[in-house]
């Protein structure tokens, strides 16, 4: 249930809401929006209380009208929220109406390979700089990431060439030392589902990218969502990047494009693809970046190494500079195509 305030609604008018559905025993959640604040009930109401509350709080003063939300999840859901979200990362907007391009190795590999590769992003117009310090790898003798030494390299490349960094973190400890070296946060697809880890970086409050996991439903994607949003963070962008697929000879994963719109339809939140996951086959990977920007993504996760056959991690997949211009022009035209830009 949420309740939206006239745009005029006084802060006691708005306490009154909360109050009043603390007295029925549930959990408001105060959402200051840019016209109107609305009040979500964080909580689930028992059916024998919906209806007298809703008739409760639809007479106060202030009070506009009062939503019900039928998804399982509540403050990712587009009913609760009607406007796309934008999130700000040093004033690079991701969900706004320009698609964004995020582009780099996988794995932060040395100063000369990080730096080489935040180059070639830079020199194709793109700002966003991924790199992995904490792997998450199927085989425990692969590389596992360079760990602090990775994150540090990643700050130092991004106050050097003025980019916005993204990085994974993979366990609860982790959150506040990643949090202090990179401007986004990832959730790797495997632990889309680890929930301690979704309460500590909901609680850290910054920029998440959260992936989704291979054999995830939509709804238990954007559960995963909520948590990040009910324990405090409210920039959390989607990322899809491929669902386990039926058939592996030719393909790592199946792009799910079908996840694009439906998550643009059921979510406010903005949703972007990894197609270098969602393929694991470099040849693919931009005819899927075409594909998600038509589809209505706002934007794209993509890797690239200036040398990929001897990259330490997911080689195979990720582009070479030359590769990655090409994919950000092409794409760039899709974007056009439909109204958009990049
Ligand atoms: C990655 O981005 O390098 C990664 C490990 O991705 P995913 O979690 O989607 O497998
Ligand atoms: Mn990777």
């Amino acid at each position: 249930m949420m309740v939206l305030m006239q745009a005029d609604a006084t802060k006691e008018q708005v306490s009154e809401v909360m109050e009043t559905i603390e007295r029925h025993k549930l959990r408001p959640l105060n959402l200051p929006g840019d016209e109107h604040i609305a009040v979500g009930v964080a909580s689930a109401i028992p059916p024998e209380v919906r209806d007298p509350l809703t008739a409760c709080l639809s007479a106060l003063p202030g009070v506009d009208h009062v939503v019900q939300i039928s998804r399982p999840y509540k403050l990712a859901s587009r009913e609760f929220w009607q406007h796309d979200t934008v999130v700000n990362v040093k004033g690079i907007e991701i969900g706004g109406a320009k698609c964004v391009v995020m582009g780099g190795p996988c794995s932060v590999e040395s100063r000369e390979q990080i730096f080489a590769s935040a180059q070639a992003v830079k020199d194709a117009g793109v700002s966003i700089l991924r790199g992995g310090a904490y792997k998450p790898r199927t085989s425990p003798y692969a590389f596992q990431g360079l760990g602090l030494e990775g994150l540090k390299l990643l700050k130092e490349v991004g106050d050097a060439m003025e980019m916005v960094t993204i990085s994974e973190v993979m366990s609860p400890e982790d959150v506040d030392l990643v949090a202090s070296h990179v401007d986004i946060l990832q959730i790797g697809a495997r632990n889309m589902q680890n929930y301690s880890l979704l309460v500590a970086v909901g609680k850290a409050g910054r920029p998440t990218l959260l992936k989704r996991g291979p054999a995830a439903s939509i709804d238990e994607f954007l559960l995963a969502a909520e948590y990040l949003l009910h324990h405090g963070t409210s920039d959390v962008i989607l990322c899809e990047r491929g669902v386990h697929p039926l058939d592996r000879t030719y393909t790592r994963n199946t792009m799910d494009i079908n996840a694009v719109p439906v998550l643009k339809h059921l979510s406010h939140l903005p949703v972007i693809v990894d197609p270098s996951h969602g393929t694991g086959v470099a040849r693919y990977v931009t005819p899927l970046a075409k594909a998600a920007i038509a589809a209505g993504a706002d934007g794209l996760i993509v890797e690239v190494h200036p040398d990929p056959k001897r990259a330490l991690s997911d080689g195979a997949q990720s582009l070479t500079p030359a590769q990655f211009q090409c994919l950000v022009n092409e794409v760039g035209r899709v974007a056009q195509a439909i109204g958009r830009s990049i």
